[in-house]
């Protein structure tokens, strides 16, 4: 078992509210991946799960006890720190051994572990080398492997990934995927990367200036953003973002200047400030005759970008840019004048003041 409930955690850095006030259960077996922009508390929040940094308010509890004021290594969970971390003196053998001498098992148990793990992640050639003569990758899996002799409650990560070049981040990821399922365990996972957060989470954490802007599925975060902030985070190119004017009487969207329209308000309520949310991929090029049920928005085509199976296009629109996924059967050139629509189901709208998703 390895359910981490938070309860108000706070921390505090003289003046500087790095977490403030988190409320979360992360339940046993969830990958839950914290997300968020540099310096908004991913790693300050994991360190006081962690036991390395002490909250400056509120409780943890693992597995229903209360562990806030217990230290680090009674803690019964494993941490993976972006720079590994590893013993340079000792070799990958001994750096696997460690946590299990400090436990005091005995010689016959600690070697029956370590081969395990080190056959589990394809490192037990590697057990009679030190750090220094290992590649990057092979450290991960070092780091990664002595976190797994302990077999924890939880697996705690701090950007594990983050030293790896592209091609070995995505093998890793896969590697990482499967090991959280053969465990079934908890893992708790800081990154700053959405495409980690959206392919490996069970439950995102997003997170800003110290608190959190919304926890659920990658689906439900990617689909149903609950804030500006969240909408803006998630996606490459991120979503599409546009300041508008619901005109209450009449249910109607609009904004001048960009040609933006759409009958999209229940109507009969008050006039209100909004953004609009728009993905790229829910954009498309309107046809005249075409009824709608969604927006409309004029633009100017201003940059075209091959990505190879697919094209980014950017549109001037009045004072903003949108960009527009397409496939590349769709051809446009540069200054291009046309309209593109969304489908109703496809148009998010936030109010503008608070920033929350309005339904
Ligand atoms: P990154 O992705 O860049 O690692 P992060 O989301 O993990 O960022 P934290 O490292 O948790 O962010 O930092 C959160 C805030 O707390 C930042 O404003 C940071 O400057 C501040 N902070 C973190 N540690 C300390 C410290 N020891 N003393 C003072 N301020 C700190």
């Amino acid at each position: 078992m390895g359910t981490i409930q938070l309860s108000g955690i706070g921390r505090t850095f003289k003046s500087t509210a790095a977490v403030r006030d988190i409320y979360l259960t992360i339940e046993d077996g969830e990958f839950v991946v914290l997300l968020g922009p540099s310096g908004c508390g991913k790693t300050t929040l994991l360190r006081m799960i962690a036991g390395l940094l002490e909250p400056t308010t509120g409780r943890i509890l693992l597995d229903g006890v209360d562990i806030t004021e217990l230290p680090s290594k009674k803690r019964d969970l494993a941490m993976v720190f972006q720079s590994y971390a590893l013993y340079p003196h000792l070799s990958v053998r001994k750096n696997l051994a460690f946590p299990l001498k400090v436990q005091h098992l005995g010689k016959d148990e600690i070697e029956r572990r370590v081969q395990d793990v080190a056959d589990s992640l394809e490192i037990g050639h590697l057990l009679d080398r030190k750090p220094k003569e290992l590649s990057g990758g092979q450290r991960q899996r070092v780091a990664v492997g002595r976190a797994l002799v302990r077999n924890p409650k939880a697996f705690l990560m701090d950007e594990p990934l983050s030293n790896l070049d592209a091609k070995l981040r995505t093998q890793t990821r896969h590697e990482l995927t499967a090991l959280h399922r053969r465990l079934g365990a908890t893992f708790v996972y800081v990154t700053h990367d959405q495409v980690e957060a959206m392919t490996m989470a069970t439950k995102i954490v997003v997170l800003n200036a110290g608190a959190i802007e919304q926890f659920g599925s990658p689906e439900e975060v990617y689909d149903c953003p609950e804030s500006v902030f969240v909408a803006g985070f998630l996606g490459s190119p991120a979503m599409n973002l546009l300041e508008a004017q619901v005109i209450g009487r009449e249910g109607i969207v609009s904004l001048s200047g960009t040609g933006l329209a759409g009958d999209l308000w229940p109507g009969d309520t008050d006039d209100l400030d909004v953004v609009v949310g728009i993905r790229p991929e829910h954009l498309e090029i309107a046809a005249l005759s075409d009824e709608h049920d969604g927006i409309l928005l004029d633009g100017t085509v201003e940059i075209v970008e091959n990505l190879g199976g697919e094209q980014i296009l950017t549109f001037s629109t009045g004072r903003s840019r949108i960009h527009m996924r397409t496939s590349r059967d769709v051809r446009v050139s540069v200054g291009e004048q046309l309209t593109l629509r969304a489908a109703a189901e496809h148009v998010h709208l936030f109010d503008r003041a608070s920033g929350r998703r309005l339904e």
